[in-house]
């Protein structure tokens, strides 16, 4: 049978009812009368320039307004490409930029020159994504997802289409024919290279081919250049935190296996090697680490766990478990309705840990996830990009998120704001220039706080960690203060040594209270004298104060919001702690 995309039955939008009762295998043969024969089909020999989508974007329909700046700016560049005879375009904006809105808006003018159009997705879950997106948009559509079958309907000339299915039902088994487009868009482009991907793409070698990804490389740091000419890059990752559509994330580094084992590690495809990694990682003392460092940093925030495998995985989730932690594993043998379930219980925070053992392949996202633990190491820069993306979506109160690294991957990728140079170049490979970059002496290096593993730039925030306190020595050369300043200071400091009546002590003690209160709720109802004599604990270290009884009126106190430096100090203390419990374990 002929599956070139001019085998489907073309019909109107509105077409008459002929091929209604056209299902999945209802095609075979037989469909042939309703092809169009107005020489719209997209392999009919037309030649480069009597192409029918020149000019498509040219003017943006009213309903396009609610496009930001930077996104109307892409389909502007999208339109100067195409009218530049660009006929493989991929499109590149950070996660959370706002990419399923650029295709939406695409396809809305392009259904609204009368194209047809296909979009692919890798997962059902994006499928339904666009398919939202679409109605808001107010585009008329079908899909083609083995999951959502009720939502079939080939008049339509807007399909969107699951990748995976699409392949199996007009490739792999040839039970039904690809759809007829015009305009092809590929959905999480960096995963367009995949040869069942590319066998689709290839049977339309006419159509305009559209890609959107966060991360325009293979997982490799390969070039996606057998798939796209030409790469239109959108606002970086800092321009859209600073305008506040994406949160900035608040980075620890607790490497919890050395350089030398990560050097020694075997590696396939320019990876660590995932067995050996897993197995390496999967060591009872290093899943306690990554559990006590999670409870130290993170105690009780939503968090997505990126483990290196199932069996890793299973490890992390029987650590959290053990810990009381509600936490549940997710992995690509998961059937679309079990990933809902599972995600949506992240979401309410019944559960609090969520451990994904996916690859790149899979973006869970979860607005409310308020952490980022990468308890494997990698080397792709795409991957550990896409890994980090699943925490900046903004939400409410959500002013940033903790990404907590255990396997030196922004040591050795550098920070996830970092420029990373995007290109189509064949001859470079994005993950080795990431890793040379971040040992290149003139790059400045990302300081890590000695006592709360706080990720920093000093060039941006100075020397001490803003966390807990920290700072570095001073240096041995001599610094010139004013006599006057110096004898002020230390008058100022022997008089004002604190008491339990001190307002820094009791305004700390309160701050102390109001973090008890916000990480852990639930225990701060039930026993709120329990919490009031561990802060008084920790007010005592901060303070120097010496052991006595706790005075009345510290039982009565209310709490407070707790400033960044407390809830630092605290967090700092906590994780001492951890050290010290988890080396005696
Ligand atoms: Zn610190």
């Amino acid at each position: 049978m002929n599956r070139s995309p001019n085998g489907l039955p073309i019909s109107s939008p509105n077409g008459f009812g002929v091929t209604s009762a056209l299902e999945w295998d209802a095609s075979e043969g037989g469909s042939d009368y309703l092809r169009s024969t107005e020489g719209r089909d997209t392999d009919s020999g037309m030649g480069m320039a009597a192409l029918p989508f020149a000019g498509f974007l040219d003017s943006l329909p009213a309903s396009c307004d609610v496009l930001r700046p930077y996104q109307r700016q892409g389909l502007v560049e999208i339109a100067q490409a195409v009218q530049a005879g660009e006929r493989r375009i991929l499109r590149q904006l950070p996660t959370g930029g706002g990419k399923t809105h650029e295709i939406a808006a695409v396809t809305l003018c392009a259904y609204g020159q009368q194209l047809r159009v296909l979009i692919l997705a890798t997962r059902t879950r994006l499928v339904r994504q666009i398919h939202e997106r679409l109605e808001a948009f107010g585009v008329p559509h079908g899909v083609i997802a083995a999951e959502l079958r009720g939502m079939y309907d080939a008049f339509q000339f807007v399909q969107v289409a699951s990748a995976d299915t699409l392949y199996r039902r007009c490739l792999g088994d040839s039970v039904m024919p690809l759809p007829a487009a015009e305009v092809v868009i590929f959905d999480e482009g960096h995963l367009a290279a995949a040869d069942s991907r590319m066998a689709i793409l290839e049977q339309y070698p006419n159509a305009l081919r559209l890609g959107f990804t966060a991360t325009p490389a293979r997982k490799s740091g390969k070039s996606l250049s057998m798939a796209f000419d030409r790469l239109i890059l959108g606002p970086s990752i800092l321009e859209l935190i600073r305008e506040g559509s994406l949160v900035r994330p608040r980075i620890f580094n607790v490497p919890v296996v050395s350089r030398q084992e990560l050097k020694a590690l075997p590696k396939t495809a320019g990876d660590y090697a995932e067995g050996a990694v897993g197995n390496l990682l999967s060591r009872p003392k290093l899943i306690g680490d990554v559990v006590e460092n999670w409870l130290a940093i993170a105690g009780g925030k939503r968090s997505i766990v990126f483990a290196c495998n199932k069996a890793h995985g299973a490890h992390l989730v029987e650590g959290f478990s053990r810990a009381g932690i509600a936490a549940e594993i997710l992995t690509d043998q998961d059937d679309e309705a079990t990933r809902e379930e599972v995600i949506a219980r992240l979401e309410t925070g019944q559960t609090r840990v969520l451990v994904n053992c996916f690859l790149m392949a899979y973006g869970v996202d979860v607005p409310a996830v308020e952490c980022i633990v990468l308890a494997r190491p990698t080397r792709s820069l795409p991957m550990y990009l896409q890994m980090v993306g699943r925490g900046m979506r903004p939400a409410q109160d959500k002013d940033h998120f903790l990404l907590i690294d255990h396997g030196r991957v922004v040591e050795n990728l550098g920070l996830p704001t970092s420029d990373f140079g995007w290109n189509l170049d064949d001859t470079r490979n994005v993950n080795r220039e990431a890793e040379a970059r971040s040992r290149a002496a003139t790059v400045e290096k990302p300081r890590t706080c000695p006592e709360c593993h706080h990720v920093w730039l000093v060039s941006e925030d100075g020397t001490a960690c803003k966390l807990c306190g920290w700072a570095p020595a001073p240096s041995a050369k001599p610094v010139v203060v004013e006599a006057a300043a110096l004898g002020e200071l230390d008058v100022d400091t022997e008089t004002q040594a604190p008491t339990p009546h001190s307002p820094e002590v009791i305004d700390f003690f309160r701050e102390a209270l109001g973090d008890a209160a916000r990480r852990d709720p639930a225990k701060w109802r039930a026993t709120p004298n329990k919490c009031r004599a561990a802060a008084w604990h920790a007010m005592r270290e901060r303070f120097g104060l010496p052991e006595q009884k706790i005075p009345s009126r510290y039982w009565s106190m209310q709490p407070a919001t707790p400033s960044a430096a407390v809830t630092g100090w605290l967090t700092h203390r906590r994780i001492k702690f951890a050290r010290s419990r988890s080396r005696v374990a």
